[in-house]
């Protein structure tokens, strides 16, 4: 049965609506704590907020935003304030009250407790991790090709076929916990701008059908995984996710991003080549969308065009806060 609020948002029940887009509504509580009480809801219908798929759930707290800023504007409040209680109406909501100058809402009442039950909750809570792989992690797999990872290939990275072990004990952790492998290929047409000798930076390499292009021999290419075929219209494709015109800088998805939200995907860990360059892109455009990201260290290999240019990667993707394996 459809929850009050999804009647509410249909408009099977009457309210008084502030605001929507195509993810989220907004109408004010005909119970107020304070006038100008206003419900935020979620289009989709899951029980609490963390509940919801990524998408819906970087939709709600934009629409958060904008809804306290017209509540504030409108009130003249001080303040707004956000509680997400969840125990009154099984449909993710966050509750937004104005508050005037001086006023107060009762806030649970606080405990004193020991400096040393903290540090034990302090422990626990930072052991609770993910375990590392699960049904909503992707393992995105980076342009093992030949042209890489082949010390005759075109674009060889130094050490690239030292990762292929690790790669492969990655590829079967992650298929043992339900997670999906993503494959990315580099797939350039024979002539585009980001060839050196079409006006870019790189030797020719991993030209769509060509040799140089397919996975490398001993890479365990998993069935149902996911492939991505990146630059395949004659765009720089460093990232998974984007790939950029390099004359006229236009960038277009390449749909992985899609993919991983239909799969209901919202961390990603990541492997292969080069760190410098279609790892780091990968790494920063995940964390853009919103997904959780790692890296895991010995899977990956850096072209170090300028020496340390993988380190310094490594380093600009942690402050990024991708996590470090
Ligand atoms: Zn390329």
């Amino acid at each position: 049965m459809p929850s009050i609020f999804t009647r509410i948002i249909r408009g099977e029940i009457p309210s008084h609506r502030v605001y929507e887009d195509e993810h989220t509504c907004a109408f004010l509580d005909i119970n107020p704590a304070r006038p100008g009480h206003t419900l935020v809801v979620p289009r989709q219908e899951a029980p609490g907020i963390f509940d919801l798929d990524p998408g819906a759930y970087a939709a709600l707290w934009r629409a958060v935003r904008r809804v306290a800023d017209r509540l504030e504007r409108a009130t003249g409040c001080e303040r707004v304030v956000v509680i997400v209680y969840g125990a009154d109406v099984p449909h993710a909501h966050v509750h937004l009250i104005p508050l005037e100058a001086g006023g107060h809402l009762p806030f649970p009442q606080p405990r004193p407790t020991p400096p040393e039950d903290l540090a034990a909750m302090v422990d626990r809570i930072r052991a609770a991790t993910r375990p590392a792989y699960d049904t909503r992690t992707a393992l995105v797999v980076v342009d093992v090709q030949q042209d890489f990872a082949d010390p005759a290939g075109s674009l060889y990275v130094k050490g690239a076929e030292e990762i292929i072990v690790p790669v492969n004990a990655e590829i079967a952790r992650a298929r043992e916990a339900g997670a999906t492998v993503v494959y990315t290929q580099d797939w350039h047409p024979a002539t585009t701008p980001h060839f050196a000798r079409d006006g870019g930076t790189w030797p020719v390499h991993c030209v769509g059908g060509a040799p140089g292009a397919e996975f490398h021999p001993a890479l365990h290419v998993a069935d149902g995984g996911l492939f991505i075929r990146k630059g395949t219209g004659g765009e720089d494709g460093y990232s998974a996710f984007s790939v950029r015109h390099p004359e006229d800088g236009e960038v277009s998805s390449t749909g992985l991003d899609d993919a991983l939200l239909e799969r209901d995907i919202d961390r990603v860990v990541l492997a292969g080549l080069a760190t410098d360059y279609c790892v780091k892109e990968t790494g920063l455009d995940a964390v853009r969308l919103g997904y959780e990201a790692a890296v895991v260290t010995a899977a990956v290999r850096a072209v170090d065009l300028q020496p340390g240019d993988g380190e310094r990667a490594l380093h600009t993707l942690a402050e990024h806060g991708v996590e470090m394996r």
